[in-house]
This record gives C-alpha cells, sequence and structure tokens, in this order.
C-alpha cells in the first residue's frame, strides 16, 4: 500500500483545509495495517474554508455557464485519465474490487458531463402563468444558493461526492466538504482533475475531522447542506440546519426490497439479485437485504441465486480478477456478524456464505443468503449495510407489495417481471 500511494498520500493531505496539527490513522481493510496518518481540520478551519469560498463563489457565478461547462467538461476528461490513482486509493480505503471502484469513477465522469451540458437548460428562466392573467406576470428564475456545505460517507467516496458537489458546482456555487476519514484519500484525488480542469481550489474546499465538530461546523456555515449518510446522523443533520432555517438534502439508510415474480426468468433474476446483494459488499445504502419471490418460481430462483453467490471470487487483488472484496472495517464486520448470529441463533437458515475468510484479509466475509428470517430476528428491518440477504417466499403480488412496504424505511425498491407493464403496474 505505501509504495502506490505513499508520495501522493502526503501530496493529497496537503489539499486539504487542516490545521489543527492533530492526525488520526486510516486502516487500509485488506491488510488492517495503517494505510496513513489523515490529518484533521478543526472549527477554525471550516470557518476560513467557507470566508474562502465565499470569495471564490462570486467570481465563479460572474463567470457564467459558458465558462464553467468548458471546466467541467476539460475534467470529465481528465477525470478518466487520471483514474489510476483514485482506483488505487478507493481500493484501499474502501476494500472493494476494482471494478466497483472503477463504477464509482465511471459514474463520477457521467455526472460531470451531465450537469456540465445540462445545467444551463434546467436553470434557464422561464415564464409562468399569472395567478391573475394579463395583470400578475410570473417568471421562475434560479439563483445559485452560495457556499453548499457536503458531507460524504465512506462507501462510495467518489461518487457520492462529486453527484453532490457537481450540480452545486454546475449551478454556480461553492462547495465546503467534509470527507468521512475513511475516504478522505480518494475525495482529495478525485478533485485533483477539477483543479487542473480550471475549479479554483478555494471553490471546493475539503476537510475532515470528527462529526460533532467538524460535521456541525459544516452543517453551520453553510447556505444549504447535502447530506449523504445514515438516517440517525441525518435526522442530526436536518434539524442542524432547519435550526437555522436552510434548506438541506438528506440522502440516508435503506432496507431494501427487491420483489421476484413469476413470470421473470429465474436465471437473468438471480444475476441481477446477486449483484445488487454484493455490489462494495452490501456497504451500499440502495443495496438489496429482503428478497420476496412469488411461489412458483421460489426454487428455481433460490438455486441460481445461491449458485451465483457462491461462485464469485472474492480477494484483495488491485486488478480486474475478483468479483467481491472486503468489508470496511472491524466495526463493519462485527455489525454483520452479530445479525448473521441473531437470526441463525432463531431459527434462519444459512443458504450459501456465512463466514469470515480470515485466509484473505482481516475483514472479509462471505456474502450470505439466508431463509426462514422472522419478525423477531435483528436483520428482518434493520439496515445491515453488509452482504446479507434474507428470501420470503410469497404468493400473490398484493403479499409481496405490502411486505415490501412495511418498513420505516423508502430509499429504493425493486421488481423483476417478464413485463414491464405488470412490473409498472
Ligand atoms: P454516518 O452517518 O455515520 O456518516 C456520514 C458522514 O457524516 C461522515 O462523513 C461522518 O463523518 C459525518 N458526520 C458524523 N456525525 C456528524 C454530525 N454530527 N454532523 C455532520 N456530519 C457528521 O454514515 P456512514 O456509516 O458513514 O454511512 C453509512 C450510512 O449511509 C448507511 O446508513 C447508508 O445507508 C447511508 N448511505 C445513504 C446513501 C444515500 O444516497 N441514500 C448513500 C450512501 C450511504
Amino acid at each position: 500500500a505505501s509504495e502506490l500511494t505513499g508520495s501522493l498520500t502526503a501530496e493529497l493531505t496537503g489539499d486539504l483545509t487542516a490545521s489543527s496539527g492533530s492526525t488520526t490513522p486510516v486502516i487500509a481493510p485488506f491488510t488492517g495495517e495503517t494505510l496513513h496518518e489523515l490529518p484533521l481540520s478543526s472549527a477554525t478551519d471550516v470557518a476560513d474554508a467557507y470566508a474562502a469560498a465565499r470569495v471564490a463563489q462570486a467570481a465563479w457565478q460572474a463567470a457564467g455557464h459558458a465558462h464553467r461547462r468548458g471546466v467541467l467538461l476539460r475534467a470529465h476528461d481528465l477525470l478518466l485519465e487520471q483514474r489510476d490513482p483514485i482506483l488505487d486509493l478507493l481500493q484501499l480505503e474502501t476494500g472493494k474490487t476494482r471494478g466497483q471502484a472503477f463504477e464509482e469513477v465511471f459514474q463520477g465522469a457521467s455526472v460531470t458531463r451531465y450537469y456540465a451540458v445540462s445545467a444551463r437548460n434546467v436553470l434557464k428562466t422561464r415564464a409562468r402563468r399569472g395567478g391573475i392573467p394579463t395583470v400578475v406576470q410570473a417568471r421562475v428564475s434560479y439563483q445559485p444558493k452560495g457556499v453548499v456545505g457536503v458531507i460524504t460517507p465512506w462507501n462510495y467516496p467518489v461518487s457520492l461526492s462529486l453527484m453532490d458537489v457537481i450540480p452545486a458546482l454546475a449551478a454556480g456555487n461553492a462547495v465546503v466538504q467534509k470527507a468521512d476519514n475513511q475516504g478522505a484519500l480518494s475525495i482529495l484525488a478525485s478533485r485533483r482533475p477539477f483543479i487542473e480542469a480550471g475549479v479554483p481550489a478555494a471553490l471546493w474546499a475539503v476537510v475532515a475531522g470528527p462529526g460533532d465538530e467538524v460535521g456541525n461546523a459544516v452543517v453551520d456555515g453553510a447556505d444549504y447542506v447535502c447530506f449523504t449518510g445514515s438516517t440517525a446522523t441525518g435526522t442530526k443533520v436536518g434539524e442542524r440546519a432547519a435550526a437555522r432555517l436552510h434548506g438541506a438534502s438528506l440522502e440516508l439508510g435503506g432496507k431494501n426490497p427487491l420483489i421476484v415474480l413469476d413470470d421473470a426468468n429465474p436465471t437473468k433474476a438471480a444475476a441481477g439479485a446477486a449483484n445488487a446483494v454484493v455490489s462494495a459488499m452490501g456497504q451500499l445504502c440502495v443495496s438489496i437485504e429482503r428478497i420476496y419471490v412469488q411461489r412458483g418460481i421460489a426454487p428455481a430462483f433460490t438455486d441460481a441465486l445461491v449458485a451465483r453467490v457462491g461462485s464469485l471470487i472474492q480477494g484483495p487483488a488491485l486488478d480486474y480478477t475478483t468479483d467481491i472484496g472486503s468489508l470496511t472495517s472491524q466495526a463493519q464486520l462485527d455489525r454483520v456478524k452479530a445479525q448473521l448470529a441473531d437470526a441463525v441463533s432463531k431459527g434462519a437458515t444459512v443458504l450459501v456464505g456465512g463466514s469470515e475468510r480470515p485466509d484473505l484479509g482481516p475483514y472479509f466475509f462471505e456474502p450470505t443468503v439466508l431463509s426462514g428470517v422472522t419478525e423477531d430476528m435483528a436483520c428482518f428491518a434493520e439496515e445491515t449495510f453488509g452482504p446479507l440477504v434474507a428470501i420470503h417466499v410469497v404468493d400473490t403480488v398484493d403479499e409481496a407489495v405490502a411486505a415490501a412496504n412495511s418498513s420505516e424505511y423508502g430509499l429504493n425498491a425493486s421488481i423483476f417481471t417478464g413485463s414491464v407493464q405488470r412490473g409498472r403496474q
């Protein structure tokens, strides 16, 4: 790891707004060893970042859409050209596979291009019919918020970062971003192509540090907040922004259901379901953790899913030879193991997986398919945020929909069926 990232790590952490003098060790999930010492920001650093961002924002807004479009399109190309060190860092910080790391860079490049090309039209001033026709004239026009505070989790540090930062920049805002400690290097590496393309460094500042100091300071200084993370923290962030009468977008957790109807192709549905369970080892907000399959197709689908999940190649390779990687931390491993042990002790059956793989690395765990999961088990309704999925057999579509909706979460849901019309219905 240090061979790959040694001097790059020092260069990148130099891009952080962090002068507190304290650091924290960041563990590399593939080995359990310290990857680097991350410098931490203070509330004063955050205030300084906001002050500089406000100055940079005025010029960026005045430069107009055509300028911003040119800069972002150049950044799109540079991000793809310079992807190799970003892929290395993404893998070393999160433990995901090269392919899953590439998905992040690809998504980041895609959103960059999308907003570069579409911002002008989306934000164009439009006439609206007035409340009293001919007497009242109405127009809707869009102004930048100013400085947007972006808070990003560790699981998809590049794509979740760029999906919030780039639309903010494309609309003429500045950004002060709090990176999670575990994803800071990936964020800083993916920011570099944007600076090289012409985004002023002060227009997009990155800070790191504890949530109750640095996170709070980012929320307090922002004109608008984009938060991605857990429901517990998002609730606090939403309350804090509301107390200042500032808006916030909160992308939170899920216990995402998949319905498999009896007219689906069982092999194709199982392949799709397997991907949806193991992407980033289930550490994905829209990961599937509950499957409701109609009785007629249940045996064929379950056999195909178990075979598919059991055949995935797992390991720490820094190339494209593996299908699945490692969980990101000891805390993640403990969480998955605890939910599994609870389910098994209350009668759930492990159809495939269920074991740690210390031979591969300290946090490797086999993706696991369960049957017989009941309401008294933690994994029935709580977000696992790991590769643990329960199969439930249902008889009717209504039963499947009611079960899917019976959750405190509402982030995402999916359906496999042979008929698009039936799926929409
Ligand atoms: P988390 O809530 O612990 O942390 C998210 C971010 O918030 C981190 O950068 C963290 O440092 C910061 N933070 C912590 N306390 C804060 C505070 N008081 N004020 C401001 N910021 C604070 O979440 P996590 O464990 O890093 O991420 C996993 C969770 O995120 C899962 O629940 C997952 O479902 C969710 N998630 C949601 C989406 C989505 O788009 N809906 C995407 C990815 C992850």
